[in-house]
């Protein structure tokens, strides 16, 4: 008989997190979703609520929880820069007490736990591609350090609950995501320039555009996650996962104004401080350890990403 896996997602109805409940039902598991709706939604995860082998419970993950699950996936935490830096605190204590709470909760229940961790962990980083051996340039003090120390806290807090009690633990670095279910003003890039272009406002370039992202479509990277979370014991990560196509802020504000046939115009307005000037992942261990890469070009997910902002925009009656 096959027996359905409890699986605890935090965060669960933000942007990847309603992804992961859905990839994780279709697979036959019993989901329970923990989620504040700090910048989640009910409306993500509105299909999920009618299956029975869902739950979702209003909770703040600073707090303690105990539930009995048998794989957590630890997802809760803004992530977009504006997101994450209205309420610095909140956003360390989400991170580093959150991840406390889980911790926790994964050893007193010998749960495997995963953590969505960040590229954010190398900051503007000296060596390109980042591997996961490299340290990291992180400002510890500046306006991205509340996301990305609290980021490095928590796997630090992993590492050490695995090292002490031999807690199974899956850390993935996540590279830029994108596609349906993103908040369309959650000030991350490609929902900015996809919602400006659709109703024909200036496409906001932050700087001269040079700067560059390597964007993974979010159907690869939930594959890449469950991937991580079923692999060999001794696999703890981390381990990147992202697409390894870089591009520079002004390619994709011209791709997405041709994908929509936009008369959008660029607008250029001043670089947020510490904005990293480049980013790809190298991706050899997830290739090695998880037989895994990303099928979806830049140009198609953009594509599917539209249709979904484009239905929003005239549910929500967005557009003017
Ligand atoms: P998101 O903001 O859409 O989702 C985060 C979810 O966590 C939201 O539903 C929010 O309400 C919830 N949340 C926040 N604080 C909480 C708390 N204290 N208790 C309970 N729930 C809380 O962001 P996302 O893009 O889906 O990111 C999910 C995770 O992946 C985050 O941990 C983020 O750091 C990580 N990540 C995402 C990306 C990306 O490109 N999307 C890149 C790197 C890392
Ligand atoms: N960016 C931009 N215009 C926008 C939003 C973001 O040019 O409207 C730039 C931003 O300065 C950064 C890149 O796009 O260099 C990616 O920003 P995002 O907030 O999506 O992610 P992160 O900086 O965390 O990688």
């Amino acid at each position: 008989m096959h027996l359905r896996k409890r699986v605890l997602v935090t965060g669960g109805a933000g942007f990847l997190g309603s992804h992961l409940c859905k990839r994780l039902l279709k697979d036959g598991n019993d989901v329970l979703c923990v989620d504040n709706f700090f910048t989640g939604t009910k409306d993500n995860i509105l299909e999920l609520l009618s299956s029975r082998h869902f739950e979702l419970m209003r909770h703040d993950i600073t707090l303690p929880l105990y539930v009995e699950v048998d794989e957590i996936y630890n997802l809760a935490c803004p992530a977009s820069p504006i997101h994450y830096q209205h309420d610095p605190t909140q956003t360390i204590k989400t991170s580093v007490l959150g991840a406390i709470n889980m911790l926790d909760l994964a050893n007193r229940g010998n749960s495997k736990i995963f953590q969505a961790s960040t590229s954010e962990v190398y900051g503007d980083p000296l060596i390109h591609p980042q591997t996961e051996d490299y340290w990291g340039n992180v400002n510890p003090i500046g306006p991205r350090a509340c996301y990305d120390e609290g980021k490095r806290c928590a796997e630090t807090l992993f590492f050490s609950y695995h090292q002490q009690y031999n807690i199974n633990i899956k850390v993935a670095r996540i590279f830029n995501t994108y596609g349906p279910n993103m908040h369309p003003n959650d000030g991350r890039v490609v929902s900015n320039f996809i919602v400006q272009a659709l109703k024909g406002e200036p496409i906001s370039i932050y700087g001269n555009g040079s700067q560059t992202r390597s964007f993974c479509y979010v159907d690869d990277l939930i594959e890449g996650f469950i991937r991580l979370m079923s692999s060999a014991d001794g696999v703890t990560g981390p381990i990147n996962l992202g697409n390894s196509n870089e591009f520079s802020m002004l390619e994709l504000a011209n791709m997405v104004i041709d994908l929509i046939g936009s008369s959008s115009k660029l607008i250029f307005k001043p670089l947020p401080q510490d904005d990293p000037k480049q980013r790809q992942p190298d991706t050899t261990l997830a290739k090695e350890l998880l037989s895994w890469r990303t099928n979806t070009r830049l140009q198609n997910g953009v594509k599917k990403t539209i249709e979904y902002f484009d239905c929003l925009l005239k549910e929500k009656y967005l557009y003017d």
